[in-house]
Protein backbone atom coordinates (compact mmCIF):
# COMPACT_ATOMS: atom_id res chain seq x y z
CA UNK A 1 0.00 0.00 0.00
CA UNK A 2 1.07 3.57 -0.97
CA UNK A 3 1.15 6.43 1.14
CA UNK A 4 -1.15 9.25 -0.47
CA UNK A 5 1.48 12.14 -2.07
CA UNK A 6 2.39 14.56 0.13
CA UNK A 7 2.24 12.78 3.60
CA UNK A 8 4.25 10.40 5.79
CA UNK A 9 5.19 7.20 4.42
CA UNK A 10 5.18 4.08 7.47
CA UNK A 11 3.14 4.24 10.48
CA UNK A 12 0.46 6.49 9.30
CA UNK A 13 -1.17 3.84 7.51
CA UNK A 14 -1.26 2.16 11.32
CA UNK A 15 -3.13 5.66 12.34
CA UNK A 16 -5.53 5.78 9.48
CA UNK A 17 -6.58 2.52 10.01
CA UNK A 18 -6.97 3.05 13.67
CA UNK A 19 -8.89 5.67 13.47
CA UNK A 20 -10.90 4.32 11.25
CA UNK A 21 -11.47 1.51 13.07
CA UNK A 22 -11.95 3.51 16.47
CA UNK A 23 -14.80 5.64 14.96
CA UNK A 24 -16.70 2.78 13.78
CA UNK A 25 -17.10 1.02 17.12
CA UNK A 26 -17.88 4.25 18.97
CA UNK A 27 -20.51 5.79 16.27
CA UNK A 28 -18.67 9.30 16.61
CA UNK A 29 -19.33 10.04 12.90
CA UNK A 30 -23.26 10.42 14.21
CA UNK A 31 -22.17 13.50 16.56
CA UNK A 32 -21.07 16.99 16.00
CA UNK A 33 -17.43 17.39 15.14
CA UNK A 34 -16.17 18.52 18.17
CA UNK A 35 -18.35 15.57 20.20
CA UNK A 36 -16.42 13.17 17.51
CA UNK A 37 -12.66 14.55 17.83
CA UNK A 38 -12.45 14.46 21.24
CA UNK A 39 -13.84 10.81 21.26
CA UNK A 40 -11.38 9.73 18.63
CA UNK A 41 -8.61 11.57 20.87
CA UNK A 42 -9.61 9.65 24.06
CA UNK A 43 -9.95 6.60 22.13
CA UNK A 44 -6.68 6.82 20.14
CA UNK A 45 -4.97 7.89 23.89
CA UNK A 46 -6.51 4.97 25.69
CA UNK A 47 -4.88 2.61 23.32
CA UNK A 48 -1.50 4.39 22.91
CA UNK A 49 -1.67 3.81 26.88
CA UNK A 50 -2.97 0.46 26.86
CA UNK A 51 0.35 -0.42 24.65
CA UNK A 52 2.44 1.11 26.91
CA UNK A 53 1.13 -0.67 30.00
CA UNK A 54 1.39 -4.04 28.11
CA UNK A 55 4.95 -3.61 26.69
CA UNK A 56 5.96 -3.40 30.77
CA UNK A 57 9.04 -1.93 32.14
CA UNK A 58 11.85 -0.47 29.61
CA UNK A 59 14.28 -0.67 32.00
CA UNK A 60 14.24 -3.64 34.02
CA UNK A 61 12.92 -7.31 32.73
CA UNK A 62 10.41 -8.01 35.48
CA UNK A 63 8.36 -4.74 36.78
CA UNK A 64 4.97 -4.65 35.99
CA UNK A 65 3.45 -1.24 35.42
CA UNK A 66 1.05 0.28 37.83
CA UNK A 67 -1.10 3.66 37.08
CA UNK A 68 0.02 6.27 38.16
CA UNK A 69 -1.72 9.30 36.52
CA UNK A 70 -0.73 12.84 36.09
CA UNK A 71 -3.70 15.60 37.23
CA UNK A 72 -4.19 17.76 34.21
CA UNK A 73 -6.68 20.27 33.06
CA UNK A 74 -5.84 21.20 29.71
CA UNK A 75 -7.48 24.55 28.15
CA UNK A 76 -9.60 24.36 25.70
CA UNK A 77 -10.63 20.05 26.05
CA UNK A 78 -13.81 19.23 27.46
CA UNK A 79 -14.31 19.09 31.32
CA UNK A 80 -13.68 15.42 31.48
CA UNK A 81 -10.10 15.39 30.70
CA UNK A 82 -8.55 15.56 34.08
CA UNK A 83 -5.66 13.66 33.88
CA UNK A 84 -2.73 12.09 31.33
CA UNK A 85 -2.47 8.44 31.62
CA UNK A 86 1.09 7.22 32.93
CA UNK A 87 2.33 4.47 34.81
CA UNK A 88 5.27 3.46 37.10
CA UNK A 89 7.10 0.58 37.34
CA UNK A 90 6.24 -1.86 40.99
CA UNK A 91 9.71 -3.21 41.17
CA UNK A 92 11.52 -1.93 44.30
CA UNK A 93 14.97 -0.06 43.23
CA UNK A 94 13.80 0.90 40.03
CA UNK A 95 10.09 2.61 40.26
CA UNK A 96 10.47 4.15 37.02
CA UNK A 97 7.71 6.07 35.23
CA UNK A 98 6.76 5.70 31.72
CA UNK A 99 4.29 8.34 30.11
CA UNK A 100 2.38 7.27 27.21
CA UNK A 101 2.52 9.49 23.74
CA UNK A 102 -0.61 11.60 23.65
CA UNK A 103 -2.91 13.14 20.81
CA UNK A 104 -4.43 15.61 23.61
CA UNK A 105 -1.34 16.55 25.84
CA UNK A 106 1.71 18.30 24.22
CA UNK A 107 4.10 17.52 27.16
CA UNK A 108 3.37 20.42 29.69
CA UNK A 109 1.97 22.95 27.65
CA UNK A 110 -0.96 24.70 29.38
CA UNK A 111 -3.62 24.46 26.31
CA UNK A 112 -4.56 20.97 24.35
CA UNK A 113 -2.10 20.23 21.77
CA UNK A 114 -4.27 20.25 18.78
CA UNK A 115 -4.73 23.97 19.53
CA UNK A 116 -1.32 24.63 19.74
CA UNK A 117 -1.05 22.98 16.14
CA UNK A 118 -4.11 24.64 14.64
CA UNK A 119 -3.39 28.22 16.17
CA UNK A 120 -0.09 28.39 15.01
CA UNK A 121 -1.50 27.42 11.30
CA UNK A 122 -3.68 29.99 11.24
CA UNK A 123 -1.22 32.43 12.43
CA UNK A 124 0.74 31.31 9.99
CA UNK A 125 -1.97 31.54 6.79
CA UNK A 126 -3.92 28.49 7.37
CA UNK A 127 -7.57 29.75 5.72
CA UNK A 128 -10.07 29.93 8.20
CA UNK A 129 -12.58 28.16 6.36
CA UNK A 130 -10.46 24.71 6.24
CA UNK A 131 -11.40 24.60 9.85
CA UNK A 132 -15.27 25.26 9.35
CA UNK A 133 -16.41 21.86 10.61
CA UNK A 134 -14.16 22.24 13.72
CA UNK A 135 -14.55 26.08 14.59
CA UNK A 136 -16.31 25.22 17.77
CA UNK A 137 -12.81 23.72 18.94
CA UNK A 138 -10.84 26.51 17.88
CA UNK A 139 -11.70 29.28 20.22
CA UNK A 140 -10.25 32.82 20.57
CA UNK A 141 -6.84 32.83 21.71
CA UNK A 142 -4.35 35.61 22.76
CA UNK A 143 -1.93 36.99 19.99
CA UNK A 144 0.77 37.15 22.50
CA UNK A 145 0.68 33.27 23.38
CA UNK A 146 0.28 32.18 19.90
CA UNK A 147 3.18 34.05 18.80
CA UNK A 148 4.82 32.24 21.97
CA UNK A 149 3.44 29.22 20.51
CA UNK A 150 5.01 30.08 16.92
CA UNK A 151 7.91 30.28 18.91
CA UNK A 152 8.22 27.36 19.89
CA UNK A 153 7.55 25.11 17.04
CA UNK A 154 11.16 27.39 15.22
CA UNK A 155 13.14 27.12 17.95
CA UNK A 156 12.55 23.71 20.13
CA UNK A 157 10.29 21.44 17.84
CA UNK A 158 12.57 21.96 14.35
CA UNK A 159 15.49 20.59 16.82
CA UNK A 160 14.01 17.48 18.14
CA UNK A 161 15.37 14.24 16.73
CA UNK A 162 11.78 13.24 15.56
CA UNK A 163 11.62 15.89 13.48
CA UNK A 164 15.14 15.65 11.88
CA UNK A 165 13.87 11.73 11.11
CA UNK A 166 10.35 12.89 9.89
CA UNK A 167 10.98 15.75 7.67
CA UNK A 168 12.58 13.66 5.02
CA UNK A 169 9.55 11.51 4.74
CA UNK A 170 7.69 14.29 3.28
CA UNK A 171 7.26 13.91 -0.45
CA UNK A 172 7.28 16.75 -1.78
CA UNK A 173 9.58 18.35 1.07
CA UNK A 174 8.20 20.57 3.73
CA UNK A 175 10.99 23.24 5.10
CA UNK A 176 11.03 24.67 8.62
CA UNK A 177 8.70 27.54 7.65
CA UNK A 178 5.89 25.48 6.96
CA UNK A 179 5.58 24.03 10.68
CA UNK A 180 2.83 23.39 11.30
CA UNK A 181 0.72 25.04 8.76
CA UNK A 182 2.04 22.24 5.69
CA UNK A 183 0.99 19.36 8.03
CA UNK A 184 -2.24 20.91 8.21
CA UNK A 185 -2.41 21.40 4.59
CA UNK A 186 -1.05 17.93 3.73
CA UNK A 187 -3.10 15.81 6.70
CA UNK A 188 -5.67 17.76 6.01
CA UNK A 189 -7.29 19.05 8.94
CA UNK A 190 -10.34 19.78 7.39
CA UNK A 191 -12.08 16.93 9.48
CA UNK A 192 -12.44 15.32 12.78
CA UNK A 193 -10.19 12.28 11.41
CA UNK A 194 -7.38 13.88 9.73
CA UNK A 195 -6.89 16.29 12.97
CA UNK A 196 -6.37 12.77 14.67
CA UNK A 197 -4.43 11.32 12.25
CA UNK A 198 -1.91 14.52 12.61
CA UNK A 199 -1.99 14.36 16.22
CA UNK A 200 -1.24 10.58 15.99
CA UNK A 201 1.81 10.83 14.13
CA UNK A 202 3.39 14.10 16.23
CA UNK A 203 2.42 11.61 19.55
CA UNK A 204 6.01 10.53 20.08
CA UNK A 205 7.11 14.22 21.10
CA UNK A 206 4.78 14.65 23.95
CA UNK A 207 6.81 11.88 25.99
CA UNK A 208 9.31 13.07 28.39
CA UNK A 209 12.10 11.00 26.55
CA UNK A 210 11.44 13.77 23.72
CA UNK A 211 11.54 16.84 26.19
CA UNK A 212 14.56 15.73 26.87
CA UNK A 213 16.07 15.88 23.38
CA UNK A 214 14.54 19.31 22.75
CA UNK A 215 16.67 20.49 25.49
CA UNK A 216 19.63 19.62 23.34
ZN1 LIG B 1 11.27 -1.34 36.18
Amino acid sequence: MKSPRGLPRGDLFYALWVVGSKAAENGCRKQPADQCLYRLLECVDEELAQRVRAGGCRHCAEGVLHQAHYARKPRGGPEEWTKRQSFCCDRDGCRRRHTPPSVRFLGRKVHVGFLVVLKTALHQGLKPDRLAQLRRVVPEIDRRTVARWRQWWAEHFLATAFWKVARGRFIPPLSSEQVPLGWCERFPVDTPDGLVKLLRWLSPITTVSTVAEVVM
